[in-house]
């Protein structure tokens, strides 16, 4: 199983040309993304998520093409968006139990028994039943992961995630993360290069929409 991205291009109405002839291979495994500000990493991580189309190009998963944007690929799929701020008012449990009935994962014992394994392994179990309001920002980025792995997606698109988290935090995250990467494809998006030295197996950089190099993240280091 690999991602393999063709000529993925995306022009916004204004003329901002975000995505050029985007083409790269990801294999199973953490995979970072990394440009500074204004690159187009969210325009892809979202062209992949499926929550914005591309004027041309294809990401085929195995023989699934992701931006065709049928519900069962959607299902395949989890999205870590850089903050998950929304819904103070419900408690972790509730409302992964919530997004998991919209992932299709059926029947309510089945369902518990997810639910309640991915808030262990978020390490919420303890705090489960208070509102997500007095959550710490990593808290919350870690309900945001409990929500993206609902469903076992074979695809995880990870938009930015460590702004904001302070140091303890990040490596708890980042630690959760790649346990995925050993089954999934993984996207991390960053402009933090030790997110990408530390964690991923391989990286692209990308700038002005264009990839530039593609590359184990020691040998782009020291090709820079
Ligand atoms: P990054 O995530 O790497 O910071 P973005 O994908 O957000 O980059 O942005 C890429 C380029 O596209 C930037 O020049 C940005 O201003 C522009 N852009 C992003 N979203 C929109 C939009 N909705 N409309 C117009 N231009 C956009
Ligand atoms: P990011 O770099 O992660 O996209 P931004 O703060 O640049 O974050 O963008 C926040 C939102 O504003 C996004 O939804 C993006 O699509 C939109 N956006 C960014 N640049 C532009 C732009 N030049 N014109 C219109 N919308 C934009």
């Amino acid at each position: 199983m690999q991602l393999t991205l063709r000529d993925i291009c995306k022009t916004y109405p204004n003329g901002v040309q975000a995505l050029t002839n985007v083409s790269l291979t990801i294999p199973v495994g953490m995979y970072g993304l990394l440009g500074p500000n204004g690159a187009g990493k969210s325009t892809l991580m979202r062209t992949l998520a499926t929550l914005q189309e591309a004027d041309s190009g294809t990401a085929m998963l195995g023989d699934i093409d992701v931006l065709q944007c049928k519900d069962d690929v959607r299902r395949t799929l989890g999205y870590l968006p850089q903050e998950f701020g929304v819904y103070p008012h419900a408690s972790a449990l509730s409302l992964l139990d919530y997004f998991a009935v919209l992932k299709g994962i059926g029947g309510r014992g089945a369902r518990r028994d997810v639910v309640e394994s991915l808030l262990h392994q978020v390490n919420l179990w303890d705090v489960r039943h208070q509102k997500l309001r007095g959550y710490s920002g990593g808290m919350r980025q870690r309900f945001g992961v409990a929500v993206a792995l609902l469903g076992n997606p074979k695809l995880l698109i990870v938009d930015e995630p460590t702004a904001g988290l302070d140091p303890a935090e990040r490596v708890r995250f980042l630690n959760l993360l790649s346990a995925l990467g050993e089954t999934s494809v993984v996207i991390l998006s960053t402009h933090i290069v030790e997110d990408v030295s530390e964690l991923c197996t391989r990286m692209a950089i990308i700038d002005r929409g264009r990839i530039l190099l593609e590359a184990e993240p020691l040998q782009a280091v020291t090709d820079i």
